[in-house]
């Protein structure tokens, strides 16, 4: 017969943990972390990914809505805030930044021809996966009303009224975009190809204007019947490119990305 005070010893001994035991459970603990902190960190970018989708269709459907309400005219891709007469610019930076105050503010997106018909929001002009002070990280693309010049895009086609465009659900409208650190903003005017009919075509990006690959090393795009879509990049260089690792030389050769992007800039005009 064993006494009380012998089974309460005995109690103690069986709850206690051995050193190996304690060893093993820390092991078990830091495998699981390892395995699940990176899923939980895949989907909090999906969300942030999804979030920014969300920003994107609501800005091109403000973008819709002012085609609707001015007789079919499309907003302007364009950014010149003295420019005159306005032009309905979807938002007002430019022309030079380094030169006024008010590109790269609140202001100048207040200012532009979407601010009333999103709702005065200026969150849905951020990503939310954009860790960049900037307060705008979409851009507009140059095709969509954008300014035609002798320059780097000598050649590209502006469409200037939503009925004019050919194939609505292939033309790219916003674009998920960067800038190089310590920038004051993104260009509202984006193309992202050295001249739009260049055979073969050729990246072209600057400080203030480029691709980004930030949603896992791919991007979200809207087009023109107002759909988003969330493209992976297939080639390597296209990231590289994004992240300012490599030029657009070394990343223009035969690469996928780039021809899916002239296609949604350009394709069949
Ligand atoms: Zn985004």
């Amino acid at each position: 017969m064993t006494t009380p005070s012998h089974n309460a010893r005995a109690g103690t001994e069986r709850g206690a943990f051995t050193l190996v035991e304690l060893l093993v459970v820390i092991t078990i603990i830091a495998l699981l972390m390892s395995i699940l902190l990176p899923a939980l960190a895949g989907a909090r970018e999906q969300g942030k990914r999804i979030h920014c989708m969300a920003n994107m269709s609501s800005l091109t459907k403000a973008w819709l809505m002012y085609a609707l309400q001015n007789d079919d005219n499309l907003c302007s891709a364009d950014t010149e805030w003295n420019e005159t007469p306005v032009r309905g610019h979807w938002v007002a930076d430019g022309p030079d930044i380094t030169t006024n105050l008010i590109g790269g503010t609140q202001q100048a997106i207040s200012d532009g021809a979407l601010w009333s018909y999103i709702g005065q929001e200026i969150k849905a002009y951020k990503c939310k996966s954009d860790s960049s002070d900037l307060i705008r990280s979409y851009a507009l693309s140059r095709t969509m009303n954008g300014k035609t010049c002798d320059c780097e895009h000598d050649g590209i086609v502006s469409f200037k009224t939503w009925s004019s465009i050919r194939a609505a659900s292939t033309k790219m409208v916003f674009v998920d975009a960067a800038a190089m650190e310590g920038e004051k903003w993104i260009e509202g005017s984006f193309c992202c190809v050295k001249k739009i009919d260049d055979i073969p075509p050729q990246w072209f990006n600057r400080s203030t204007r480029n691709i980004t690959a930030r949603h896992s090393d791919g991007c979200n795009l809207s087009f023109a019947d107002s759909h988003c879509e969330y493209w992976k990049y297939t080639d390597p260089r296209t990231a590289e490119l994004a992240y300012w690792q490599i030029g657009s030389e070394d990343a223009s050769p035969e690469n996928a990305d780039l021809d899916r992007f002239v296609q949604a800039l350009w394709g069949n005009q």
